[in-house]
């Protein structure tokens, strides 16, 4: 056991078993031994490699989008552009070059970055280093960022949320904790007593052993943000894997380090914890804040509606090489890359207009 399981076990001895969203929590964010904390965790060196490391084009895409989405309201100033998560901060920096376009648009905007890990954080103030708008960082999205309309980008942010699961059995919907076995090693054990929790019954009386996943955090965030947006105006543009129907049911929890799955109870801290986005849910709390949520949609079928197979050949046709950048087209877009599995949400005000990419 590492030391973090070590400190794991000995809270579970001391208070009893946890759940999977402490754990979750813990493994991620612990400040010593957490997976953020101590870890290279993106691009080819790391453990995972995101849409933003893969392209520019997918950055300059969204980018474009969030400008769009701002003239739409009719170019509201002051303005603010919030990134949730930007890992090593190329989303951000590669945005910003594409919204040069509309100096209007740069004159109005800070950017705010929400971002738990020192070192990620040290990474993103290096690439912003020369960014041509006010740039600061909060470790939580916050309350204050309500007095002016508010742009939110994140790309595998929500993935990262800690969930709960709840397996069915005799005895109904009981939490799945951690706990520690006879030999002291860190084990799934379920919770005695039935949770309170609603979960959906529409598909009748769920099969013995069927799990269901929540992401309280992620929810409450996206009520958080939708809120601003239906009042002062502003948009969220949300990427990530995950569902769209079926809401909740199904195990996704997943552990990968080295650019492969591992145990998740093993060896806390070395191995990204994350779950597939529940959009559904997601956009449930974004209507329930009185905003509109548009998608999802599969992020190939967005990608492509935005433009990218045009910006694909002026990249091919300047510099980069034309094999370099139709590797990187398929892999965003093919379905069996991460054209299907990933999936775009957008939340606006009520009246605001249809955002760009998302068809009808
Ligand atoms: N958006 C980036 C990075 C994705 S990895 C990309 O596409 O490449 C997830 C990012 O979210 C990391 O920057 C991680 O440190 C951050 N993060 C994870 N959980 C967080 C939380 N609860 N609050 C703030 N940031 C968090």
């Amino acid at each position: 056991m590492n030391p973090l399981a070590v400190r794991i076990a000995r809270l579970i001895e001391v208070q009893g078993p946890i759940s999977v969203a402490q754990f979750m929590s813990m493994a991620l964010h612990d400040p010593v031994d957490g997976y953020y904390a101590t870890r290279e965790v993106i691009g080819a060196g790391g453990d995972f490699i995101t849409a933003p490391e893969i392209s520019q084009m997918f950055s300059e895409l969204l980018g474009a989008w969030i400008v769009q989405a701002w003239r739409d309201q009719g170019s509201p100033s002051p303005a603010r552009l919030v990134e949730l998560g930007p890992g090593r901060g190329t989303l951000m920096a590669d945005a910003l070059r594409a919204a040069r376009l509309d100096p209007q648009f740069q004159k109005s905007v800070e950017v705010v970055l929400i971002e738990t890990s020192a070192g990620l954080r040290a990474a993103q103030a290096e690439v912003l280093k020369d960014a041509p708008v006010p740039v600061r960082w909060l470790e939580r999205f916050a309350d204050s960022l309500a007095d002016r309309p508010v742009f939110v980008l994140a790309n595998e942010f929500f993935d990262a949320l800690p969930i709960r699961q709840f397996v069915f059995g005799e005895r109904g919907w009981c939490e799945r904790m951690v706990g520690v076995d006879r030999g002291g090693a860190l084990t799934f054990a379920l919770s005695p007593t039935p949770s309170p929790l609603a979960v959906p019954s529409e598909r009748g009386i769920p099969e013995a052993g069927a799990v269901y996943e929540t992401c309280p955090s992620g929810e409450a965030l996206i009520e958080q943000i939708a809120h601003m947006i239906a009042r002062k105006g502003g948009a969220a543009l949300i990427v990530d894997y995950g569902y769209e129907g079926q809401s909740g049911f199904g195990e996704t929890l997943q552990a990968v380090a080295h650019h492969g799955y591992a145990n998740v109870l093993e060896n806390p801290g070395e191995a990204d914890l994350s779950a597939h986005v529940d959009f559904a849910a997601l956009a449930r709390a974004a209507q329930s804040a009185g905003a509109k949520a548009y998608g999802p949609m599969p992020q190939g079928e967005f990608l492509l509606s935005l433009g990218i197979v045009r910006r694909a050949e002026a990249l091919s046709r300047n510099h980069l090489g034309e094999s370099g950048i139709a590797k990187q087209l398929k892999r965003l877009v093919e379905p069996d890359q991460m054209g299907t599995l990933f999936k775009a949400l957008a939340i606006l005000p009520q009246n605001a207009p249809r955002p760009p990419g998302f068809i009808p």
